[in-house]
């Protein structure tokens, strides 16, 4: 029984299997379990959701590239999609 190599470079993201060590993006896990913990933190979250707003080419006005005030990242940047989960798991639990 030999054969070729099964292909294996799928990347599985919402099997429930452990996350490997090392990845570079938070997984969705610890997205929500951050969001989690922000839920119960109305005033921060709602800080940065109004922070975290699209300038008009839509990125992101408070991700900026450190000290040049240029906007880095496309809008709904990371920090904002936690706080906009932490909103909702607040409403849900509300
Ligand atoms: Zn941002």
């Amino acid at each position: 029984m030999s054969g070729p190599a099964a292909p294996q470079a799928e990347d599985e993201e919402e099997t429930g299997t452990e996350p490997a060590a090392g990845s570079r993006k938070p997984s969705e896990l610890e997205l929500r379990r951050l969001a989690a913990e922000l839920a119960p933190m109305v005033d921060v979250w709602q800080r940065l959701l109004d922070q975290h707003l699209p300038d008009r080419a839509g990125r992101c006005q408070t991700c900026t590239k450190g000290g040049t005030g240029l906007p880095a990242a496309p809008w709904p940047c990371s920090i904002h999609g936690i706080a906009d989960l932490a909103r909702q798991w607040h409403d849900r639990s509300a």
